[in-house]
């Protein structure tokens, strides 16, 4: 048996023979070209071959994978055109006198190699993608087709590494897993791998080697342990954690399309938390009932400037659309503490998350505000839009946001801009005071919904960006879960619901105590979402207790 120890990129467990990725190498000659003119020509052509080829590989990929793996294609036909890039091709060309070919190559690797120094881990990652373009526009240079599985059964897929593009134009009926030396989580081959399910492992390095070809291995793209030939005890784990797997997922099909209710027939409502319109797929195809929280500050943590009003409708009519009038919350900006945006200009914080952030900086910064209630408003007409507002601890802030959407409104009605009038708004339950005057905020509001990750951080006084805290960092502490029942019943007596959208909702061990406690909704992850609802549609509401209040 070897064993070899890389980086689970992809979960699941998949077992096959070892089959090396072949792909064509050629020497390219550095001998001086007779006509450069003529080589410029070649490469112009090879450029605009590669473009329509990637064209047509995003459409490929927006059809079977999502839009996700659509737009890596189209980023590299970008890349194809990128003037730098172009300018280093045709600069060495003209220097060397060299061929087309030769040209090609040259600026494949000074490209990639000045990529691959930078600090940033996704700029490196992004080296591989560069090589990937390089290396199609020699192929079309070269005439030469990509290399694919030459094998009758399907096979744990081993390579160096796998650009984007090859891993796309595999066939997948082929792949039980793929295993690479190189390569990281954030390498869009990972990202691949995640959205077809298939099992990964990448970062194995020098251990894993082209003699090992053929050779029986199982992989656990759990724990990024490779077994070549393995004995029977380390065979037995292998098969025991497949079968779970197998029956997980069979499990897991029967929920597409089923309630999330109870066996005694409480609902609970599964909704999905997301940070850009690109999840909403992943929401679908894990049969999300909603959307309870779409963390709007992901679209200003991605731009260098304040996005644009028209730029926020957009985004926020294609999830609310996309939904087809299924709930969908979008909180207001929450920046500040973890998320700083460079743009805002903020003044630096002894203790960021005690200080001006979420909606401190809304309130404080009328305008931002406006561009985005205006943004959220108009995108309020074309789905089933709930507004939610983060990190509240007094009753004023709810009643100064509630007049800053009144006055959008009020502008709206003024330019016969349409909206939803009756657009629900809602607020996190993040701060103990927020839980303190639950009563009277929740006379304010059409929901609440709680932020366990935050609610956690205030209650216990652990930071949560802190990994050394340990036990003193428990989620589970009946502080927080009496918070929880606190917030619940003040929902209630006002007539509110209430759900959970920190990283809690998704915790099964707790499941029993949130149906005793009256949650009535709980926002997770896509991932999460099927297994939740197995859990619930065996769940007893009327015998789940309170125990895990009690000290
Ligand atoms: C939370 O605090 O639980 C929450 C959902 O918000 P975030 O994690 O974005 O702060
Ligand atoms: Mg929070």
């Amino acid at each position: 048996m070897i064993v070899m120890q890389g980086k689970g990129v992809s979960r699941g467990v998949a077992n096959g023979p070892i089959y090396f990725f072949q792909r064509s190498s050629t020497t390219i000659s550095d001998a001086p070209a007779a006509d450069l003119e003529a080589e410029k020509q070649r490469i112009t052509a090879a450029q605009e071959k590669s473009i329509e080829q990637l064209n047509a590989l995003a459409d490929q990929a927006r059809e079977e994978t999502g839009e996700e793996t659509a737009i890596l294609f189209e980023t590299h036909a970008m890349f194809v055109e990128d003037e730098d890039y172009v300018d280093c091709m045709m600069n060495t060309l003209t220097e060397r006198g060299c061929c087309a070919e030769k040209a090609v190559e040259t600026a494949g690797e000074e490209f990639s190699a000045m990529l691959a120094a930078m600090d940033d881990a996704y700029m490196q990652a992004r080296a591989a993608d560069i090589k990937d373009v390089t290396r199609r526009i020699l192929n079309n240079l070269m005439g030469i087709a990509d290399g694919g599985i030459d094998s009758d059964v399907p096979v744990i897929l081993a390579a160096d590494d796998l650009a984007p593009s090859e891993t796309l134009q595999l066939d997948k009926s082929k792949i039980l897993g793929f295993i690479t030396q190189g390569g990281s989580s954030n390498s869009h081959t990972a990202i691949l791998a995640r959205t077809m399910g298939i099992p990964a492992i990448c970062g194995l390095g020098d251990a894993l080697k082209p003699e090992q070809a053929g050779r029986e291995a199982y992989i656990d793209g759990e724990t990024g342990q490779v077994a070549i030939e393995p004995d029977d005890i380390t065979l037995s784990a292998y098969q025991a954690k497949q079968e779970k797997q197998r029956e997980m997922k069979e499990l897991m099909e029967t929920m597409k399309g089923q309630q999330d209710v109870t066996l005694d027939g409480r609902e609970m409502m599964v909704y999905c938390n997301i940070g850009s319109p690109e999840d909403v797929a992943a929401v679908l195809s894990n049969d999300g009932q909603g959307i309870g929280l779409f963390r709007s500050e992901f679209l200003y943590l991605a731009a260098s400037d304040y996005p644009s009003e028209d730029d926020q409708f957009n985004a926020y009519k294609q999830v609310a659309a996309a939904m087809g009038g299924k709930r969908v919350v979008i909180r207001t900006l929450d920046i500040g503490a973890d998320k700083q945006v460079d743009y805002f200009e903020m003044r630096k914080e002894e203790n960021p998350a005690l200080g001006v952030r979420a909606i401190r900086i809304c309130l404080n910064r009328p305008e931002v505000f406006r561009t985005q209630l205006r943004a959220l408003y108009r995108a309020s007409a074309y789905g089933k839009v709930a507004i939610m507002f983060p990190m509240i601890t007094s009753v004023w802030e709810v009643k100064e946001c509630k007049r800053a959407c009144q006055k959008v409104m009020a502008e709206l009605d003024a330019e016969g801009i349409p909206y939803n009038k009756d657009t629900e708004l809602g607020i996190m339950i993040e701060t103990p005071a927020s839980v303190l005057v639950a009563e009277e905020l929740a006379r304010e509001v059409d929901f609440f919904s709680v932020g366990t990750n935050d609610l956690t951080q205030y209650t216990l006084a652990c930071d949560r960006q802190a990994n050394d805290l340990g036990k003193f960092f428990d989620p589970h502490h009946p502080a927080v879960l009496r918070a929880l029942k606190l917030a619940t019943d003040a929902a209630h007596k006002a007539g509110i619901w209430i759900g959970i959208c920190g990283e809690l909702g998704a915790d099964l061990e707790l499941l029993e105590t949130f149906l005793a406690i009256g949650i009535d909704e709980l926002s997770v992850s896509p991932t999460s979402v099927l297994p939740l609802r197995a859990e619930i549609r065996k769940s007893i509401a009327k015998t789940c207790t309170l125990e895990k209040l009690e000290c």
